[in-house]
Order: structure tokens, then C-alpha cells, then sequence
């Protein structure tokens, strides 16, 4: 059975549409590599099929599927209101509680129980995706905010509330994310996604919480706000991986700036050697039609060029009409792009810190993409437990095939979110020549390399001691 393998890979939501076996195989052969797990929508008992459906495809295919629980975080919605929708007309006034009621033409209740008190007057209220606009007046900063419609329309019930410029007090982890926190860590995630995101701090508390339940879930920190734009070295300092999350990040800050946001957080992602997800509306117009638009083509084939390790769908996969379609028409479009290749970053080698504790196996990464690159090679070949070669060699966008062998089978899904990475499971300790030779054969054996290919080598050695990379070697396949 064929599977299609991208270098930059395809993250898609999990929903209704592709909740058949067959479809979510489908979608996995033609070049899906991660499943994400919205837990803004569902129940436990849906994520937990889709857990069990993706591990039996993984055990049965020999496949590495990742999985990734995206929480909430603190997402403010509004109530419910009078007959399922209510018009806010320009320039009139409508009080904002944190009463629980049905909202109408002159309050609506808000999620947010320290509002009246966080926010100041003449700061912006966007609801429903920044569809519509309201400026607070005055705040009796114990139950209620005055605000007024500056552009107004129908609101429906429980839209969500962005709020640009106040200084939100919500934790970053909230009740409800403690609680899918504890599913998604009983049931082995490979990634943890969490929302809103405003400092390097709320990525720290989030890992303690992971290694005190002894698990070794990997943490996307979402960056969809202003102020994590501000603390942006911080927290991609702090996470294992970054997602703009441009649905978010495009009603928080000004819309037009959102194209070089996205070119600055995934150039600095590489930088750091964190994959970076572009997501949302990537292919929208696929939800309802079996054709992307022209600017969708653009936006996912740029995303690519900008750099990044992965494209997500959200909509389109979840409840669109045609989630197998919309993988195959990502997928070319990638494969398309990446046939271009990336110029060798040579500035990242020089810039490499040399008083950092990873110096020599950082440098040792760079060096095996430069020496790859000189001699036309087809595969870099590294043995890792803890993952960071196969970050590091990523980073650097190697033409040649980035192949990873690994004991750590915790680690194996969790590269599938990594530019290029192909993983596989070896757990023999023989000598270096030996294990250099064994895994270069099982490439052979794979018709993933053929007899002459140049290929580069990386381990630790000696390999029994499991210790950071510190040999490279050139090897001709015989
Ligand atoms: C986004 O805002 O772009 C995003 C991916 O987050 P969510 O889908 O959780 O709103």
C-alpha cells in the first residue's frame, strides 16, 4: 500500500468528517502526519476514538502518525442570547455583565468574572472573530461594563470575545484545561497545544505539570495574541514548538500585519531549531468546494517558502465536505514548492552559540547539512534518544533525505511534526561500524537509498552510552 511522504508536513483537525477508518487512512496515504485533537469542541469519549482509531492505523500500517491535543486555553465567549440572536446597531449602548443571563438589546452575560475590573475605558471588544466592534465607555468594575456599537450586526449566542488591549488576568491554564490536560497525558500525546499564549512563564508551568504526571508530551505554545508577539523570544525559548495561530492572531492585531508576523515567528523558530505550524483558513474555500481558491494555493505554498515544518487544516477536515481531497491538494502543493529546495543557511552555523552546553553537537548538526550538501548526498542518517539531532539537522532544510533512528518510541510520532524527518524504531546496541552498516542497510532495504549514494552518518558514540552527538561520517552505500 502506498504512502505519500512529505518534507513539510500536513497537520489536520479531527472531527465528524474523517472520523471513518477508511477516511482518516486515506487522508494518512496521501501525506497527513498529524492529528490534532481540538479541545475546544468534543467530548473526552470523541478524542479518545480518534486515539484509538489513529494507533491501530499506526500499528497496522507501521506508521508514525503524531497526535496533538490543542487546549482551549482562556477563550472568552459571550452567553446565550434572545432567540438565538440579537442585533447590536451602531452608535447605540449595551451593557456587558458577568451576571449569567439571556442576553438582549440591552446586556449580555461574559465567561470573563474579573472583566468589569481588568478592563479600562475607551479598549476595543471584538466578537465573533472581530465581525463585530464595541468601545467600552465606562466599567463599574464590579459587574458591569457600558460599552458602545461601533460596528454593529446580528450576534449569536456564545460567539467568542478577543479583547486587544486589555490586560488579561485569566490564567493561562484554566479549570477546564487541567482536566483535558490530565485525558490527553493518561492517553500518551505526543504534543500539547495551548492557546493564548502570553508568556514564556505560561510554558513552563505547563511543562512542570506534564513531567510531575511523568509523561513526555511535547508543548506547541500558540502565539494568537499581542502580547505573545511581545514575548515572542520567551516563549519559543520555552516551548518545544510554536503554531501562529492566524485566526486568532488576525482579529487581535491588526490584520495586515499578520503576513510578516508569520515571516518573523517561523524565521525565528528556525533560528531556534522549534518546529512552526502555519495554521487556519489555509484551504477554508475546500470546506464546502473540491477546488482551493488561487489565493489559498498562495498562502499555502508561501507558508512553505516563509519556512515553515507544517501547514494545518482546521475546518476542512473536521466537518468539510472532502478531507481526503483537501490532504491531496495540500500535499502537491507542497511537494511542488519543496522541489525548489532552500539556499544552505551558513549564518546559522557561524552564529552557532559557542558557549551553549549543545555547542559541539549544534555545530556538529550544521556541519553534517554543509558536508550533505557538498557532496550531493542523498541521506543524513542519525541515531538519537532525545530528538535534538533531529531537530537540529531540520532546521537547516538538508536537500538530502533526514532519516532517524531512535530507541525512544515516545520520540518516533512526535517527529512527524518535523520538516523532513523520516523516524524509525532501533533499539540494538552494537558497535558504531556495525550500527552505522545495519542502518544503512535497512534505508537499502526501505528503497529509500540505492548502491552509491553518498550518505552522512551522526551518533553519539560510543552508541551503548547514549550520550550527545559527537561523530559524523561519510559512508557510500554499498
Ligand atoms: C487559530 O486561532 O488560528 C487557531 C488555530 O486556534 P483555534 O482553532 O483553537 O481557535
Amino acid at each position: 500500500m502506498k504512502f505519500y511522504y512529505n518534507r513539510t508536513k500536513i497537520v489536520a483537525t479531527m472531527g465528524p468528517a474523517c472520523s471513518k477508518k477508511e477516511v482518516l487512512l486515506s487522508m494518512i496515504r496521501a501525506g497527513l502526519n498529524v492529528c490534532r485533537l481540538n479541545f475546544s469542541h468534543g467530548k473526552p469519549e470523541d478524542h479518545k476514538k480518534f486515539i484509538d482509531l489513529i494507533r491501530e492505523i499506526n500499528d497496522e500500517y507501521k506508521t508514525n502518525v503524531g497526535i496533538l491535543a490543542d487546549l482551549q486555553g482562556p477563550k472568552i465567549r459571550i452567553g446565550l442570547v434572545k432567540d438565538g440572536g440579537i442585533h447590536l446597531i451602531n452608535g447605540t449602548r449595551i451593557n456587558i455583565t458577568t451576571n449569567e443571563c439571556i442576553g438582549d438589546d440591552n446586556q449580555i452575560y461574559i465567561t470573563y468574572e474579573t472583566f468589569p475590573q481588568d478592563v479600562q475605558a475607551n479598549e476595543i471588544i471584538l466578537l465573533d472573530d472581530g465581525k463585530l466592534q464595541l468601545k467600552v465607555i465606562e466599567t463599574n468594575r464590579k459587574d458591569t461594563v457600558i460599552c458602545e456599537v461601533v460596528h454593529g450586526g446580528i450576534l449569536t449566542s456564545r460567539k467568542g470575545v478577543n479583547l486587544p488591549n486589555t490586560k488579561v488576568s485569566i490564567p493561562s491554564l484554566t479549570p477546564d484545561d487541567l482536566v483535558n490536560l490530565q485525558y490527553a497525558l493518561q492517553w500518551d500525546v505526543d504534543w500539547v497545544g495551548l492557546s493564548f499564549v502570553r508568556t514564556g512563564q505560561d510554558i513552563i508551568d505547563l511543562k512542570r505539570i506534564i513531567r510531575e504526571s511523568g509523561k513526555a508530551a511535547r508543548v506547541i505554545a500558540k502565539v494568537e495574541k499581542p502580547e505573545a508577539i511581545e514575548n515572542i523570544d520567551e516563549i519559543i525559548a520555552a516551548s518545544d514548538g510554536v503554531m501562529i495561530a492566524r485566526g486568532d492572531l488576525g482579529v487581535e492585531c491588526p490584520l495586515e500585519e499578520v503576513p510578516l508576523l508569520q515571516k518573523m515567528i517561523a524565521r525565528k523558530c528556525r533560528d531556534a531549531s522549534k518546529p512552526v505550524i502555519v495554521a487556519t483558513q489555509m484551504l477554508e474555500s475546500m470546506i464546502t468546494t473540491p477546488r482551493p481558491t488561487r489565493a489559498e494555493v498562495n498562502d499555502v505554498a508561501n507558508s512553505v517558502l516563509d519556512g515553515a515544518d507544517a501547514v494545518m487544516l482546521s475546518g476542512e477536515t473536521s466537518v468539510g465536505e472532502f478531507p481526503v481531497i483537501v490532504i491531496e491538494t495540500m500535499a502537491k502543493i507542497v511537494r511542488n514548492v519543496e522541489d525548489l529546495g532552500y539556499p544552505f543557511n551558513a549564518s546559522k552555523i557561524e552564529n552557532t552559540d559557542s558557549t551553549s552546553a549543545n555547542y559541539l553537537s549544534d555545530a556538529l548538526c550544521g556541519s553534517a547539512v554543509y558536508l550533505a550538501e557538498h557532496t550531493k548526498a542523498e541521506g543524513i542518517v542519525s541515531m538519537t534518544v532525545s530528538g535534538y539531532t533531529a531537530f537540529e539537522i531540520s532546521s537547516y532544510r538538508p536537500k538530502a533525505g533526514t532519516y532517524i533512528f531512535t530507541s525512544n518510541k515516545q520520540l518516533l510520532n512526535a517527529l512527524s511534526l518535523v520538516w523532513g524527518v523520516r523516524a524509525f524504531y532501533y533499539d540494538k546496541s552494537d558497535s558504531t561500524d556495525e550500527t552505522i552498516a545495519d542502518v544503512n542497510n535497512i534505508l537499502k532495504a526501505e528503497q529509500l537509498l540505492n548502491a552509491g549514494d553518498v550518505v552522512i552518518n551522526t551518533a553519539a558514540v560510543p552508541i551503548i552510552k547514549q550520550g550527545k552527538t559527537n561523530m559524523l561520517k561519510v559512508s557510500v552505500i554499498e
